[in-house]
């Protein structure tokens, strides 16, 4: 088993049923947190990482339930990270990410990082405890489901004087993704835009055949997808880089392209099966 599959996600999507979560603005909590849910699943689907959703539809999950789902599709292990999406209320503005007393706060601080970089102000990562019972988390999706590395994610506040209105109704999907790059990140998968395929590996496929029918190279394929060997399962999927791709614009030259990308024209000419050095507008160079 390879790293990038070492891990394992489950995304749940906070409130849902008869329980709306917070409700201001035209902004219902659990619509946009199964909203916010579904983009990661199908983003970390993209990406190779498998993860599960603890609801796809508006279902009522409660405080033994819920622990229950998440804790159902992958066990109770340190190996499983369960994302909580959540809106906040209360008056305040900016995000909030709570991590259980069990776990560091690598991944609650890389999510804070994202989420700047995607444009929100976090107000802080931090662990709460329960009052009656100090060594026991405050949140009971936290507290109960025990080994797991559970985080609460509040994006935004749904009655904010500041701009979390805005982000939330308008700039959700980059706030989501914020997370999807946390995740890859802490996971050391490579990260990479949307738009990337992915190629499942059917009997007779070698990593050779694989990076030669996407115009990429072995070495990019193993990167891309963590492999320490060349050997391959059936069933495997594989993450297609996009990312070294040209699409060839007015005035290009194999000569500017190769210093662009910091390679040679010689290379250039090869990755593409390039018998001259004419380029057409639009034509679609693999340029690593
Ligand atoms: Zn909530």
């Amino acid at each position: 088993m390879d790293e990038r599959t070492k891990k394992k996600v489950v995304i749940d999507a906070g409130h849902g049923g008869k329980d709306s979560g917070t409700v201001n603005n035209g902004i219902v909590e659990k619509d946009y947190t199964l909203k916010i849910s579904k983009y990661i699943k199908k983003r970390l689907d993209e990406l190779g990482i498998d993860s599960s959703l603890t609801r796809t539809g508006d279902e009522l999950l409660d405080q033994s339930s819920r622990p229950q789902r998440a804790q159902s599709f992958y066990g109770k292990g340190d190996d499983v990270i369960i994302i909580s999406n959540h809106l906040n209320a209360g008056g305040g503005d900016g995000a909030e990410i709570i991590y259980s007393l069990r776990n560091n706060d690598t991944l609650s601080k890389k999510i804070a990082q994202e989420l700047e970089n995607a444009g929100q102000n976090v107000r802080k990562y931090y662990q709460k405890r329960l009052p009656s019972n100090p060594s026991k988390d405050y949140y009971y999706l936290l507290r109960n489901t025990p080994n797991n590395e559970t985080i609460i994610v509040e994006y935004g506040f749904t009655d904010s004087t500041g701009n979390d209105i805005n982000l939330i109704k308008n700039k959700w999907e980059s706030l989501a993704e914020a997370v999807v790059k946390a995740i890859t990140s802490y996971l050391g998968v490579s990260y990479s835009q949307q738009g990337n395929n992915y190629y499942t590996v059917v009997k007779g496929d070698t990593l050779w055949s694989i990076a030669r029918r996407y115009g990429i190279t072995v070495d990019e394929l193993k990167s891309a997808n963590n492999l320490k060997s060349n050997l391959l399962s059936i069933g495997k999927k594989l993450m297609i880089p996009s990312n070294n791709v040209h699409i060839v614009k007015k005035g290009d030259t194999l000569y500017a392209l190769a210093k662009e990308y910091n390679t040679t024209v010689s290379n250039l000419k090869k990755l593409n099966n390039l018998s001259s050095d004419l380029l057409s507008i639009g034509q679609k160079l693999f340029v690593k």
